[in-house]
C-alpha cells in the first residue's frame, strides 16, 4: 500500500487524551484528524482539525467520517464492533475489528490468547452464584471476579482471598447480573507491559517492557527498564508479536503481563490502541507510541523503538494535577496535561516522564 498522502484525514473514534496525543502526532507528520466523540470540546478535539459531535454508532456520523477520512482508527477498545465493521465497508479501519472483538470480552480474550499458546491466569466463566461457588472452590477460595465486558482501570472487579469468609451468595446480582469471569488470584512479582506495533508491510517493532505499578486498579507509574531478565523481556516481546500476527493487526497494541517469581509471564489483558504505560516513549524515544501508531496506519515505515534515556512516567490523577507548578521547575522532566478544565477524583488529568540521565 502507498503511504497516505500528506494532508489526508485520519478519523479517530473517541475523544480522550489518547485521541488527543494521536491527533498531535498525526499533525506533526502532516495529516489532518477528525474526531468522533459525543462530548463537545473533548481533549482530542482541542488538537484535532474537526470534531463530529455524535454517538459512536450514529449512522449519519459514521457515513460522514468514512467519506472524509482516508483511514479510521480508535483510541479505546469499547468502540462498538458494529461501528468498525460498518466503517470498514467504505474506509480502511486500523486496527481491525477482530482486535475489538477479542479485547472487549475477557473470556473471549483469554481463550484467544491460550489458543495462541500464550499463558493467562486460570479462569472460569461465571453466570450465576452457583458458578461462582464452584469456580471459587476450584481456585482454592481465591480469585478476582471481573465483568467480562466494559471493565477498565479495575472497575467492575471483586477480589476473593482464601482467608476471607465472603460467600458467593448474592454476589452475582450485586455485580449487576451480567456475564462475569473468575480469574485465579495471581501472586505476581511485578507487572510489566509491552507496547508493540505492526506496520502495513507486516513489519514488527516493540519498545522495551515497562514495569507498572497500579494503585486502586489505576496505573500509577511506569518505569523503564523493568527489573526483569533479558529472556523475560524477549518473551514478552515475542508474545506481543504473536498476538499482532494472529490478529492481522496494523497499529500499536499494549499488552499487560504478570511476571511471576520464576520469570514466567501471564498476559493480563491486551489493549488494541496506544496505552497509558507507553506514554514514557514520548519523552525517552525519538519515535513515540503515538507517532508509531500513525506511521503504521498511514502505511509509513515503523520508527525506531530504542530509548535514549531510562525514565519513570507517573500519572497525574485527580488532584495530583495541582503538582504541575512544582513539576515545571524540574529539569529532565516532560509534563503533559490533557486540557481537562476540572479535576475529579480518579480522573486522569495528565502525566509526566522524568528522565534518568546517565551522569
Ligand atoms: P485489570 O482491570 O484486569 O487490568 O486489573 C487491574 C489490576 O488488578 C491489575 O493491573 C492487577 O494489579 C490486579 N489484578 C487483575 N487481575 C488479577 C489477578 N487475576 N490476580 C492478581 N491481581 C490481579
Amino acid at each position: 500500500m502507498k503511504p497516505l498522502p500528506l494532508g489526508a484525514s485520519i478519523g479517530i473514534i473517541g475523544g480522550g487524551q489518547l485521541g488527543r496525543m494521536l491527533a498531535a502526532a498525526a499533525a506533526r507528520l502532516g495529516y489532518r484528524t477528525i474526531v468522533l466523540e459525543p462530548q463537545p470540546d473533548c481533549p482530542a478535539a482541542q488538537l484535532a482539525n474537526r470534531q463530529i459531535v455524535a454517538a459512536y454508532d450514529d449512522p449519519e456520523a459514521l457515513a460522514e467520517l468514512a467519506s472524509n477520512c482516508a483511514v479510521v482508527t480508535y483510541e479505546f477498545e469499547n468502540v462498538p464492533v458494529a461501528t468498525a465493521t460498518k466503517l470498514a465497508a467504505s474506509v480502511p479501519v486500523c486496527p481491525p475489528s477482530s482486535a475489538l472483538e477479542v479485547s472487549q470480552d475477557r473470556l473471549v480474550e483469554k481463550r484467544f490468547l491460550n489458543a495462541q499458546g500464550i499463558s493467562t491466569a486460570d479462569f472460569l466463566p461465571v453466570d450465576n452464584d452457583a458458578d461462582l461457588a464452584a469456580a471459587l472452590q476450584s481456585f482454592a477460595g481465591a480469585g478476582v471476579l471481573k465483568t467480562r465486558r466494559m471493565g477498565y482501570d479495575g472497575k467492575g472487579q471483586r477480589v476473593f482471598r482464601q482467608s476471607s469468609s465472603e460467600h458467593a451468595g448474592g454476589v452475582y446480582d450485586a455485580m449487576g447480573g451480567i456475564p462475569l469471569i473468575l480469574e485465579a488470584l495471581v501472586t505476581f512479582e511485578r507487572e510489566i507491559s509491552v507496547i508493540a506495533a505492526r506496520g502495513m508491510d507486516g513489519r514488527l517493532a516493540a519498545y522495551d517492557p515497562a514495569e507498572n505499578v497500579h494503585r486502586d486498579g489505576i496505573l500509577h507509574s511506569s518505569t523503564v527498564p523493568a527489573a526483569i531478565a533479558p529472556a523475560t523481556a524477549e518473551a514478552a516481546r515475542q508474545a506481543a508479536f504473536a498476538i499482532l500476527e494472529a490478529l492481522g493487526y496494523v497499529g500499536v497494541i499494549g499488552v499487560e503481563f504478570f511476571a511471576l517469581p520464576d520469570g514466567a509471564l501471564l498476559v493480563n489483558e491486551i489493549a488494541p490502541r496506544v496505552h497509558n504505560s507507553g506514554h514514557w516513549t514520548e519523552a525517552a524515544c525519538i519515535v513515540s507510541q503515538f507517532e508509531q501508531h500513525i506511521r503504521a496506519i498511514a502505511g509509513l515505515p515503523l520508527g525506531e523503538t530504542a530509548r535514549h534515556s531510562d525514565c519513570v512516567m507517573e500519572n497525574l490523577i485527580g488532584e495530583d494535577v495541582l503538582r504541575a507548578q512544582a513539576l515545571f521547575a524540574e529539569p529532565d522532566l516532560m509534563l503533559h496535561l490533557y486540557g481537562k478544565a476540572e479535576w475529579r477524583p480518579g480522573r486522569k488529568m495528565g502525566h509526566f516522564t522524568r528522565l534518568r540521565r546517565a551522569s
